[in-house]
């Protein structure tokens, strides 16, 4: 799970060896390839030119919490293998620090030490993904979004309430909270109804004054836009989990923030992937800021909250292998705009709006740790408008000491609480698939 997932080869990429090879040697695809930009190596010494320090730290962090999700996909009956469900499952893992670094020593990691880390709720999702319409629903689309809304405001109410908390910024004075637009009739897709407007204090369900259907406050995410009643939902699911992902880690901030504020200032949040909203979720990426810039100042004066996001593969996680024998151990290098579009993201250099200006709500930088484990993170900014400066990013150094201690020698460059999160939710495709499955066909005949 870790940076060797894309060093092994998966059986299928095998087999599709000698189709791929003749694709790279046709003569049209060699033209356009040749024409293109290519994501590349910096210059020699540029590197070493880059890499700065980690400034000394006094080490205050002594707990993680690690917030992970996984799903898996499951047919429904054998003779209509489109009918399927996926189920998700997700949330927060808390360790302490003392504990990890114990388990550092140990060869492997035993059931017994498993059973202790698991130790707090999981959530679990059953969603409709084509062809199944759920109860209560008309059709199979509002069935995808009444199963959404009923977990976020009756099953998981948690959630619900850490939804509601960040679109109307329940941070902040009741006089300068925000309402939320839901840009059009979630409910019908030629409803010529335009704006759905919610407050804190209007219900979480209303009625469209067009065509009389439903609106939910879950439909904030957006997702109605690509589900589609013949094509299904797939499209959605990786963003519905990592937005559920990421309302467990405002939860998890709500939570502390209304109990003992000062207890955020000695755990470090990980959430699995960039801190980042992506597609038609985006737009909660605005509240995102402006909790991070609330929170930025809570500490007298100073950032309170230890935040980041660690990738395990994608662009930037591919770039910090490739650069990692010129990185210093104890030394970080931002990925300032200049950077990213010049050797990561082929782009602009110059373009003067930041990478990933309308989804991320943090930036990001690589770090070697002493033992020389590497890491891509994604910060908090303290001042959003300053950007590719390390002492603008909130708790940085703080932070990355906590995660170059969180390593466990098992892993290839793994984070342990991100592995161990990942084993504990992870839904193999085989068998559990099928068990899941049973279950459902259980379900459904007894409905
Ligand atoms: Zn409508």
């Amino acid at each position: 799970m870790g940076y060797s997932q894309f060093k092994g080869r998966k059986p299928f990429e095998r087999a599709s060896k000698i189709a791929h090879s003749e694709i790279l040697n046709n003569p049209d695809v060699q033209a356009f390839v040749g024409s293109c930009t290519l994501p590349s190596e910096p210059e020699g010494g540029q590197v070493e030119a880059l890499q700065q320090p980690l400034p000394a730290v006094e080490g205050r962090i002594s707990s993680v919490i690690a917030i992970d999700g996984g799903m898996s996909e499951a047919a429904v009956r054998k003779e209509f293998p489109s009918a399927s469900i996926t189920f998700m499952t997700f949330g927060p893992l808390m360790l302490d620090l003392k504990d990890l670094s114990a388990l550092d020593d140990q060869p492997f990691i035993g059931p017994e030490d498993m059973a202790k880390l698991k130790n707090l709720s999981r959530f679990s999702l059953s969603i409709p993904t084509k062809a199944i319409r759920a109860k209560g629903a008309s059709r199979f689309s509002e069935g995808v979004r009444r199963t959404i809304h009923e977990f976020l405001f009756a099953k998981q109410k948690e959630l619900g309430l850490a939804l509601q908390w960040l679109l109307f910024r329940g941070w902040l004075p009741e006089a300068e909270r925000k309402t939320w637009n839901v840009p059009r009739c979630p409910a019908t897709p030629d409803c010529p109804g335009g704006e759905v407007p919610f407050s804190y204090s209007s219900p979480v369900e209303i009625e469209c004054p067009y065509c009389g259907q439903p609106a939910f406050l879950s439909d904030a995410l957006r997702l109605y836009e690509r589900v589609d009643d013949e094509q299904g939902a797939g499209g959605i699911m990786s963003y519905l989990l990592t937005t559920l992902e990421q309302l467990v880690v405002v939860n998890v901030i709500r939570t502390l923030l209304s109990l003992r504020p000062s207890t955020l200032r000695e755990i470090l949040l990980i959430k699995d992937g960039p801190l980042a909203f992506f597609g038609m979720t985006a737009p909660l990426r605005t509240p995102m800021l402006e909790l991070m810039s609330y929170l930025a100042k809570k500490d007298s004066g100073k950032p309170l909250l230890c935040l980041v996001g660690l990738e395990k593969s994608g662009a930037f996680v591919e770039h910090a292998m490739l650069i990692e024998p010129k990185l210093k151990p104890g030394h970080y290098l931002l990925f300032t705009n200049d950077y990213v579009y010049r050797y990561v993201i082929p782009g602009d250099p110059t373009n003067p709006q930041p990478y990933g200006f309308n989804t991320y709500y943090g930036s990001k930088l690589v770090y070697k740790s002493h033992r020389g484990d590497v890491f891509v993170a994604t910060l908090p900014l303290i001042d959003q408008s300053i950007r590719d400066r390390f002492d603008n990013l909130q708790n940085a150094t703080e932070i990355l000491r906590a995660i170059a201690e969180l390593r466990c020698s098992m892993y290839d460059q793994a984070v342990v609480p991100v592995v161990l999160a990942n084993k504990l939710v992870s839904l193999a495709d085989f068998p559990s698939s099928e068990i899941l499955a049973k279950f459902v066909r259980n379900k459904l005949d007894r409905a």
